[in-house]
């Protein structure tokens, strides 16, 4: 039996100087995160669009080990994408003592945490992901959406630790979002909470793959700032000259890290360009904080790469559209700090609760 180091003796839930948390919280904190929680390291999967990327993830968020794979295409059957989680993991558990193996997965995960409903990159419908893996694999398997395995990663180890009511938002092609409410990552009722980048922001605006118009991912996004200034330079405007200049005059290769490179050389242009998606970001976050009253917001995803220029002008908008403003405390809004490797982190951390409880379940039986 392998010695079981509670992150409770490390004193979680028990920091002194924050004198508005309250016992209840306190307590309530503890069996979230009790004693018995492992140190022990566990295995995180972050399925993504193109790559499937497998870590060993330590007790204190490290990653250890990653290896990569492709992710098979959207037309392969649920079981080449299992073969590829299969055949990464027994990889990582011949070199590494692990013990369970979470999964995040871009796609709706049920109330249960075991069916993956749909996942847009592949060909998962209502598809028993967990039951499928941990019969084949003999861990105990845990599958995560995506954006609710990158909050609990920020909130455990990055920029939302301690945060009480925290909302993390992913600008990636879209806008992942997910809630971590004392300790626990909310997920609603079916498990499908923290789709903001669906709520409607512009009546009849721009047309979103989720079927509507106007969702706020069509207006603060790396695939909004794509359109944008590819929009801008077929326009053939002058304005958009420096930025057609970056690709040889090829509209098509204009990408959002070229946005936010020529934004940060200075380039106006690029620099406006950035200044919208952030500004949509603000108001959407103000929305949020209207429904929802969060301490901090986290924003993660490949476009929070540009910093400042997306975060200045999301904090203005912030600002100007929140509800009660002058009169109430403002959420901050911070810049994530895991990066790209939050979903695994997270994944592999949420994966630990199950390692902990399968151990107790052996160890129960053993003293029968
Ligand atoms: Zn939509």
């Amino acid at each position: 039996m392998p010695a079981l180091l509670g992150l409770g003796q490390r004193g979680l839930g028990q920091r002194a100087g924050r004198p508005h948390q309250t016992d209840d919280y306190r307590d309530r904190r503890r069996r979230t995160l009790p004693a018995g929680v492992l140190r022990l390291p566990t295995i995180g999967i972050d399925i993504g669009g193109t790559k499937v990327v497998a870590g060993v993830v330590s007790g204190e968020g490290t990653i250890v080990e990653q290896l990569r794979a492709d992710t098979p295409d959207k037309s392969k059957s649920p079981k080449v994408v299992e073969d590829v989680i299969v055949e990464l993991v027994l990889e990582l558990a011949d070199r590494h003592d692990v013990h369970a193996v979470g999964i995040g997965a871009a796609g709706w995960v049920d109330s249960d945490r075991s069916r993956v409903l749909f996942a847009p990159h592949l060909n998962w419908r209502d598809e028993p992901l967990r039951e499928a893996l941990s019969d084949r694999l003999k861990f105990p398997v845990v599958v995560e959406n995506d954006a609710n395995a990158a909050a609990w990663a920020e909130w455990r180890f990055g920029a939302g630790r301690d945060e009480d009511l925290l909302v993390m938002i992913t600008l990636g092609t879209g806008i992942g979002g997910a809630l971590v409410r004392q300790g626990r990552v909310d997920r609603g009722r079916f498990g499908l909470a923290g789709e903001f980048g669906h709520m409607q922001v512009v009546p009849g605006g721009h047309r979103c793959p989720c079927g509507n118009r106007g969702c706020w991912e069509q207006y603060s996004s790396g695939n909004a700032l794509v359109r944008e200034a590819r929009e801008l330079a077929a326009a053939e405007s002058p304005v958009a000259q420096p930025l057609l200049a970056r690709v040889g005059g090829d509209v098509t290769a204009i990408t959002g890290p070229l946005v936010t490179e020529a934004a940060r050389a200075g380039d106006p242009m690029a620099v406006e360009l950035l200044h919208d998606i952030g500004s949509w970001l603000g108001v959407g976050l103000a929305n949020l904080a209207a429904a929802l009253d969060p301490g901090r917001f986290v924003i993660g995803g490949g476009v929070s790469a540009a910093g400042d220029l997306l975060l200045g002008p999301a904090q203005d908008a912030f600002r100007r559209t929140l509800t009660g403003r002058g009169f109430r405390p403002e959420a901050q809004i911070v810049p994530a700090a895991l990066g790209n490797e939050a979903g695994l982190i997270g994944a592999a951390d949420l994966a630990r609760a199950v390692a902990r409880r399968f151990r107790t379940v052996k160890r129960s039986r053993a003293e029968r």
